[in-house]
């Protein structure tokens, strides 16, 4: 492709992108989304299929009816329009770290080392519910296009693609593939899952404190240390713990926006 073509197809990812200026559901920001819904679903499978490959799962009943339990509880608690979107579903790898994470189709990944973390469900679901606002949020399709943009960007500077015989399209899909479970998140991406994991986790009657619990205990266990895989994709601060502390304040103060599952503008706005 010559550097004329890629240009414009850089132009027009872009001016599609203010066109149709994406926004983030429950939240109400703006986002900057250039992949369509139903590529964030085949990017999922895809990191999917590579994980699964590569890890082993857990079989033992004990681990796996708990986190089942739990996260269908959680699912039961979204709307229906968020229930349909994703291909939620959740597996446990047999992997002694204390990690989770979620792929842009609504596939969870937990760890072993993290269900002998948590105490209790409480602790789990804030885990899970943090997770699944992850994808709501369509944080993933975000990193994504961030880095397309990114790699276009690059590959106009070169004004080549290379190797030759592959398309940039196949290119670009690769790329989203490794982004979407490699790259961390931003910080303004974490406090809106933070937020919006404590709507669902009190959506679906489980105790909000447990979010607290959590984070004082990873904060407390892994002080002077080096932090796990979870925590060092959620820097386990101070501020955060102050800031989760606010919300689940909020949302007992105000009910109705779980109801609604909805957040004010000023939530995110308080630091
Ligand atoms: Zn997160």
């Amino acid at each position: 492709m010559g550097k004329r073509a890629l240009l414009s197809l850089l132009l027009g990812l872009v001016s599609s992108f203010i066109l149709s200026c994406a926004t983030k559901p429950v939240v109400h920001e703006q986002a900057f989304i250039l992949i369509p819904h139903s590529q964030e679903l085949a990017i999922g499978n895809r990191a999917a299929a590579e994980i699964l490959k590569k890890e082993k799962l857990v079989k033992d009943p004990r681990y796996v009816k708990r986190v089942e339990r739990v996260f269908k509880r959680l699912l039961k608690a979204l709307p229906p329009k968020f229930r349909k979107l994703y291909e939620w579903k959740v597996y446990v790898l047999n992997n002694p770290q204390v990690n989770a994470f979620a792929l842009p189709n609504g596939n969870i990944f937990v760890y072993k080392g993290l269900l002998d973390f948590v105490k209790d469900d409480d602790e789990l679901a804030a885990v899970l519910g943090h997770e699944m606002a992850h994808v709501i949020l369509r944080h993933g399709a975000e990193k994504i296009s961030w880095a397309m943009l990114a790699q276009l960007g690059e590959n106009l500077l070169l004004s080549q693609v290379s190797p030759v015989n592959r398309s940039l399209a196949a290119e670009l899909y690769d790329l989203g593939v490794n982004v979407a479970f490699l790259l961390p998140y931003s910080r303004k991406q974490e406090k809106e899952a933070d937020i919006v994991g404590l709507l669902i986790t009190t959506r679906a009657g489980y105790n909000p404190e447990g979010a607290i619990k959590l984070w004082e205990r990873m904060v407390s266990r892994f002080s002077g240390q080096e932090p796990p895989e979870w925590l060092s994709d959620h820097p386990a601060s101070k501020e955060r713990l102050d800031y989760i502390k606010k919300v689940v304040e909020f949302l007992r103060k105000h009910p109705q926006y779980v109801e609604k599952f909805e957040i004010p503008q000023k939530l995110l706005e308080v630091d």
